[in-house]
C-alpha cells in the first residue's frame, strides 16, 4: 500500500463536526460588522516579502522568525501572509480607496506563521480582521471596541473576556521613552533574558512583554511609558475612555501592553481570557496612523483589530456556548422503493427544499431494501423519515414517520411540506 501523506505540522483540517461552529462564528461576525457599516475586502494569501518587512517591521518576531518565505520560479521573494493589515492597506491603497476617504473594511482567512504548534497556536491559523481608514479621532477607536464587545455579547462571551487598554503615544514620544528605557536597562543587561538582551538593540519596547522573572524584576524600577505620553495622545486616550465608560464597556489599563508590531501608535488593546492557558488573547488591535505612508501611500489615519478564529472556537467549545441551532442536523430523510418511487422522491425532496430553504433534506441514494434504507434513516438522526413505495405513488401520498415518537402517518404529496414545516 502507498504511504499516506499527512498534513503539515501546525496546519489543521477543519472536519465536518467542527465546521458548523466555524460557520456559526463567521456568520455572527458578518452580521455584526455589517450592522456597523463595514464591507468585506478580499486579497491574496501571497504577497511580495517586502510588504511584510516594511509593514510589520524588520525587528518583530513575525519578520525575524515566523514568516513562510520562498522564491517563486522567477526568483521573486514571496511570503504567505502572516497577518492581514499590511495586505489590506496594500489592496485598499492600490485601488485608490484610502487618501482623503473614509473606509470601514473587514476580511477573514488563513494566516501563516512558523511558530511552535500548541493549543491555540498553529502555523496556519485564521483571523477575522476589521480595519477603518481616514479617521484620526478617538471615536472610531471606540466604535471598533464597542463593535467587538457587541460580538462577544452575541456569542455569549462578554463575561468571559477582559478588555485591556493602553496608549503608546506618538512615534516621537515612543522614541524618547525607548532611549530612556534602553539607558536604564543597559545597566542591568546581564540580568535580562537572552531575547530581551537582543531586543535592547532591535525592539526595546518588546522587553516589557517578557515573561522572564529576572527581566520582570529589573523592569519594576524602569521608566514608565506613561510619563512620556504627550498632551495630544493623552486627550485621545481620555476621549476613548469616556466613550467606553458611557457605553458601559468595562476595561483595565495595562501599562505594559505595547503589542508586537511596529505600526501601532496611540491606542492599543487586547481582549484576553483566562480559559485558554497561555494563548490568552482572542482579539488584538490598535491605531496605526503611520502605516499607509510607510507603505508608500499618502498619510491616512487608521485603526483596526484582528481576532483568532481557532481561539474563539476553542473558547466557545470550552464554555459550551454553541447553540443547538448552530449544529448540523438532518430534518428529513427520504427513502423509496422501486423505480417510479425513486423518481418521485426527487420531486418530493425538491418540493420540500423549495418550500423551506432552511430544511435539511437527505435523499437516500443507491437503492437497497426497505430495512437497509430505514437503518440509514436512523443513522442520519433525522427528525422525519418519508417513505415512498409503488402503492403510495399510485395514491398520490407518502408515509411520514416521526423518528422521535415512532408514529407513522400517510399524507397527500401536496400536503407533506406544510405538515413538516409546521412541526419543525
Ligand atoms: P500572541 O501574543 O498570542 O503570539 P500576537 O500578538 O502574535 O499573539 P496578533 O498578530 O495580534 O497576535 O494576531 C491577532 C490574533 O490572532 C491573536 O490575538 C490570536 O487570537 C490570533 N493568533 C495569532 N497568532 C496565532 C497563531 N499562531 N495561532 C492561532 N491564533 C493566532
Ligand atoms: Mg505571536
Amino acid at each position: 500500500m502507498a504511504r499516506k501523506i499527512q498534513a503539515i505540522r501546525g496546519m489543521n483540517d477543519i472536519l465536518p463536526d467542527q465546521s458548523s461552529v466555524w460557520l456559526y462564528l463567521e456568520k455572527t461576525v458578518a452580521s455584526v460588522v455589517k450592522s456597523y457599516g463595514y464591507q468585506q475586502i478580499r486579497f491574496p494569501i501571497v504577497e511580495n516579502t517586502d510588504l511584510f518587512k516594511r509593514g510589520v517591521g524588520e525587528t518583530t518576531d513575525i519578520v525575524e522568525k515566523e514568516m513562510y518565505t520562498f522564491d517563486d520560479r522567477n526568483g521573486e521573494s514571496l511570503t504567505l501572509r502572516p497577518e492581514g493589515t499590511a495586505s489590506c492597506v496594500r489592496a485598499a491603497d492600490q485601488a485608490g480607496l484610502l487618501f482623503n476617504q473614509v473606509q470601514r473594511l473587514w476580511y477573514t482567512g488563513p494566516m501563516f506563521r512558523y511558530e511552535r504548534p500548541q493549543k491555540g497556536r498553529y502555523r496556519q491559523f485564521h483571523q477575522i480582521g476589521v480595519e477603518s481608514f481616514g479617521m484620526g479621532t478617538a471615536d472610531i477607536d471606540a466604535e471598533l471596541i464597542i463593535l467587538s464587545a457587541r460580538l462577544w455579547k452575541k456569542l455569549g462571551l462578554l463575561e468571559h473576556v477582559e478588555l485591556q487598554l493602553n496608549t503608546i503615544g506618538l512615534a516621537s514620544e515612543r522614541e524618547a521613552y525607548k532611549a530612556a528605557l534602553v539607558e536604564y536597562l543597559t545597566q542591568y543587561k546581564d540580568r535580562l533574558d537572552e531575547d530581551s538582551q537582543r531586543r535592547l538593540d532591535t525592539n526595546p519596547l518588546r522587553i516589557l512583554d517578557s515573561k522572564d522573572e529576572s527581566t520582570q524584576a529589573v523592569l519594576k524600577d524602569a521608566p514608565n511609558l506613561e510619563d512620556f505620553i504627550g498632551e495630544e495622545s493623552q486627550a485621545h486616550f481620555d476621549l476613548l475612555q469616556a466613550i467606553l465608560k458611557a457605553n458601559g464597556i468595562a476595561y483595565v489599563i495595562n501599562r505594559r501592553l505595547v503589542r508586537g508590531l511596529d505600526y501601532y501608535g496611540k491606542t492599543v488593546f487586547e481582549w484576553v481570557t483566562t480559559h485558554l492557558g497561555s494563548q490568552a488573547t482572542v482579539c488584538a488591535g490598535g491605531r496605526y496612523d503611520g502605516l499607509v505612508e510607510q507603505l508608500g501611500g499618502k498619510s491616512t489615519p487608521a485603526v483596526g483589530f484582528a481576532m483568532g478564529i481557532e481561539r474563539l472556537v476553542l473558547l466557545l467549545e470550552t464554555l459550551d456556548l454553541i447553540p443547538a441551532s448552530a449544529k448540523f442536523s438532518t430534518d428529513v430523510f427520504v427513502i423509496s422503493m422501486g423505480e417510479a418511487a425513486e423518481v418521485a422522491s426527487f420531486v418530493l425532496a425538491e418540493n420540500l427544499r423549495e418550500e423551506n430553504a432552511d430544511l435539511v433534506v437527505l435523499r437516500h441514494c443507491g437503492g437497497g431494501n426497505f430495512k437497509n434504507q430505514m437503518k440509514k434513516a436512523d443513522k442520519s438522526e433525522a427528525r422525519f423519515t418519508i417513505i415512498l413505495g409503488q402503492d403510495e405513488i399510485e395514491q398520490g401520498i407518502c408515509q411520514v414517520k416521526d423518528m422521535s415518537t415512532g408514529e407513522q402517518q400517510a399524507y397527500a404529496l401536496d400536503d407533506v411540506a406544510a405538515y413538516i414545516n409546521a412541526k419543525l
